[in-house]
């Protein structure tokens, strides 16, 4: 008896404690939304440690206390597809309310030297998946650049130049070499296994079969962009979506496929279908798209090997260099896809109206596919916000969260268990946070002027730091931290 009493003073006395608390930081009286609880209550939140500590209807006490009414306060948008991973992207991302953008799509020639060239020199979180297009280029002997930036282009170099190494088969012994390569960068902390099947065309249908089994056999999902866009057959959209949700029927892995807008373009709607029926059987299917109706890519890639015209139904002057805003040619887009340069190219191949019935669709959460050169490096979220929420209401509030921090974090989930602290405003997660003002949050990007920061953001919260700041980027904290599967679950 005399003990239970002792417990029970403890537990008043920590109690207490607890509530004479005094966090980090606080704020104040922001409308706090979480996608997973349902919760959309005026409340006050306590950080401390870099995690949330206190949700709470009473003040809390801080040693900073941020005032948020009238303020949204959710969790910071987190981007599976950001090709741009340098300094000026992640500003503007940031301004855009994300606080972990990871390179999943392709991922980077070296998983190594890419968390390496990161650490303690990233805005907001990083992360990657094993690359497939530089493991296979490494193979045939002309390895990816591992530098981040090339020349002449916004983006790094992760797709490979059109050449032997993207257009030709491998042999058995060069695709054990590559599942090797890839063991060896998901050892080094990738997050699964991913592949620009449109780049590589040269891979056969088995090869892509092996590398689902690859990341199967690890428990790493394949994030992908798959074989080819357009109608015609063979070789349309839906079977390029089919080959994928075969080869995961087939080895058993989690499938991410990547941009469902700029790959299935006008069949935008029934690739939806075909994931919705992969799901309804069992399968993990997941999916992904951005408000824009232009696309962007690398003209010396093997997407503009002969035949892209006619599978995407365009013209040359629809591709468009965002540097000068050139129309293209024949002469033009040949010298390019011919030069040892990558140069970026936008492709305008969408219609307003299919992108705006795929961004509301349950299935698909939100991701930029973000370099320089694309607003929607520095807009996508934003414009979330002010076009489906506020302007087309095609959308509410809490689900267009749910796409941007709740579907991805869970997407982490598949690959390490750090993925369980993201995308949640709740006690115990990380303090990653967005407080946004609803009413004058807007993207200011645009096809000529693509790197304009979003407005609205009024704090941003990385990892318990802060940074933004009523509006303003605070300059030399660099709160980002890799985001990585943990070493003992290294198999
Ligand atoms: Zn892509």
């Amino acid at each position: 008896m005399r003990k239970l009493i002792f417990l029970l003073c403890l537990t008043l006395f920590s109690t207490a404690v607890l509530s004479a608390q005094q966090y980090d930081l606080v704020i104040e009286g922001g409308r706090v939304m979480d996608p997973e609880t349902g919760l959309d209550a005026i409340r006050s939140v306590g950080i401390a440690n870099g995690k949330i500590g206190r949700i709470s209807a009473e003040p809390l006490s801080g040693r900073r206390v941020v005032h948020a009414s009238g303020f949204i306060v959710a969790p910071g948008f987190i981007d599976l597809h950001q090709h741009g991973q340098e300094l000026e992207s992640q500003r503007v991302k940031a301004f855009d309310g994300v606080t972990t953008a990871l390179e999943m799509e392709i991922g980077v020639p070296d998983v190594a030297m890419f968390l390496k060239s990161k650490e303690g020199r990233s805005l907001i979180h990083y992360g990657t998946t094993a690359s497939h297009a530089a493991a296979r280029a490494l193979v045939f002997g002309s390895p990816l650049s591992p530098e981040i930036i090339s020349p002449g282009a916004g983006i790094p170099e992760i797709l490979p130049k059109s050449g032997p190494a993207t257009n030709e088969p491998a042999t058995p012994g060069q695709i054990t070499k590559i599942q090797q390569r890839l063991r060896d960068e998901l050892d080094a902390g990738a997050l699964g296994v991913g592949m620009g099947i449109q780049y590589t065309p040269g891979a056969t249908r088995l090869e892509i079969i092996d590398m689902f089994r690859l990341a199967a056999g690890r428990k790493v999902p394949v994030y992908t962009h798959v074989r080819s866009f357009g109608h015609t057959e063979p070789g349309s959209a839906i079977e390029s979506v089919e080959e994928v949700i075969g080869a995961a029927a087939i080895s058993g892995a989690s499938l991410h496929i990547v941009h469902i807008n700029s790959t299935c373009l006008l069949d935008s709607l029934e690739c939806l279908s075909l994931i919705d029926g992969a799901r309804a059987r069992g399968l993990d299917v997941t999916t992904e798209a951005y408000p824009y109706i232009a696309g962007m890519t690398v003209l010396n890639s093997a997407l503009f090997n002969p035949g892209w015209r006619e599978k995407l139904g365009i013209d040359y002057s629809r591709l468009v260099l965002p540097d000068t805003g050139e129309h293209l040619t024949k002469e033009r887009l040949e010298a390019l896809h011919n030069s040892p340069v990558p140069q970026s190219v936008l492709i305008f191949a969408n219609t307003q109206e299919m992108v705006d019935a795929t961004i509301p669709n349950p299935l698909v959460m939100i991701a930029s596919d973000g370099a320089a050169g694309h607003p929607r490096n520095a807009g996508t979220y934003s414009r979330i916000v002010a076009q489906y929420v506020r302007e087309k209401k095609t959308l509410t509030l809490m689900e267009a969260l749910r796409k941007m921090t709740l579907m991805p974090a869970q997407m982490l989930e598949r690959s390490t268990p750090a993925g369980r602290h993201k995308g949640r405003l709740q006690e115990g997660a990380d303090a990653d946070v967005v407080v946004l003002d609803p009413a004058t949050i807007s993207d200011r990007a645009t096809f000529e002027k693509p790197m304009e920061p979003s407005v609205g953001v009024r704090y941003l919260l990385v990892g318990g730091t802060v940074l933004i700041d009523e509006g303003k980027l605070v300059s030399d904290v660099f709160p980002g931290r890799a985001i990585l599967v943990p070493r003992k679950d290294l198999r």
